[in-house]
């Protein structure tokens, strides 16, 4: 019985450590994915200035009492801010089809219903976008059939914020959180979690098969810290201690204007790096070309 317990302790302690989602950004890797499975290889092979036209599908979910849908100026700012944020990548989005969900049921979103909702409206030839009023997360995507074949399909909220739409597409294009951590095994009693190190050289350097698998953009511990570590600023709060990484090193120095970090405020989040930019392109071309 004591082992029962304190396995269920650790357990609901080991979730609220790695459920803490300062974005409150839905998007999870599949459970069983490992980093190997799905890096990136030659990165300097997608390094071009092509700019890609990609159409969406925009699906505008609401109840049927009709008051709780985006509204048009909300939906053109969302989308403009898109491609204001994705520009940097070569990415221009435009709306090739537009469907009205009037449902109940998918008006008041959850994890549980969004495999239903992808699979019903699916729009071949398109990035799926859904907006809805009520969902558990700001945002949420799948990512492309390197991480497994699952329905595809973009959720934001109406009232998400103008960086969020942006964040979703970098996970459509397989890009993960900077403080990502992997979960290697988890069986009772042990969580075995894969950390990314400080280290750029040497034998600490792991930063190609941890963390978000790019190494220009540094270890982010976030994700192990509770509460948001960026002030007003956008400066990285370092006066708090960090947790150490695999090399006893913990002088982080993570992006806090990165679109894809996790914490807040979201206001700071208004780029991509390069190593970024590139896998995108190469999610682009080798997993997603429908779009284009
Ligand atoms: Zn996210």
């Amino acid at each position: 019985m004591r082992i029962f317990i304190v396995i269920a302790i650790f357990f609901s302690v080991t979730t609220i450590i790695l459920s803490q989602e300062n974005s409150s950004c839905g998007t999870k890797v599949p459970l069983g994915i490992i980093p190997e499975q799905v890096k990136s290889n030659n990165l300097d092979l997608f390094e071009n200035t092509n700019t890609y036209n990609l159409r969406l599908a925009i699906h505008i979910v609401y109840s049927q009492n009709g008051n709780d849908s985006i509204t048009n100026e909300n939906l053109y700012y969302k989308l403009q801010k898109l491609n204001y944020y994705m520009e940097q990548a070569g990415f221009s989005f435009y709306e090739f089809n537009r469907n009205y969900i009037e449902s109940d049921y998918f008006a008041n979103l959850s994890e549980e219903k969004i495999d239903s909702l992808f699979s019903t409206f699916y729009i071949d030839g398109c990035i799926n976008v859904y907006f809805v009023p009520v969902f558990a997360h700001n945002g949420w995507s799948s990512f492309s059939y390197r991480f497994g074949v699952s329905p595809q399909g973009i959720v934001v909220i109406n009232s998400a914020h103008e960086t969020t739409l942006p964040h979703e597409m970098g996970h459509y294009f397989d890009l993960l959180h900077t403080d990502h951590i992997w979960i290697i095994e988890e069986i009772p009693g042990v969580l075995d979690s894969l950390y990314e190190n400080i280290d750029r050289v040497g034998n600490c350097k792991n930063c190609d098969s941890a963390g978000d698998l790019l190494c220009d953009t540094p270890a982010d511990p976030s994700r192990r810290m509770k509460g948001s570590l960026v002030n007003d600023n956008c400066t990285w709060n370092s006066s708090r201690i960090p947790p150490f990484d695999e090399c006893n090193n913990n002088n982080y120095d993570p992006l806090t204007d990165n679109l894809m970090t996790t914490e807040l405020p979201r206001i700071c989040r208004n780029n991509f790096t390069s190593s970024q930019i590139q896998r995108m392109r190469q999610t682009l071309i080798e997993y997603r070309g429908g779009a284009a």
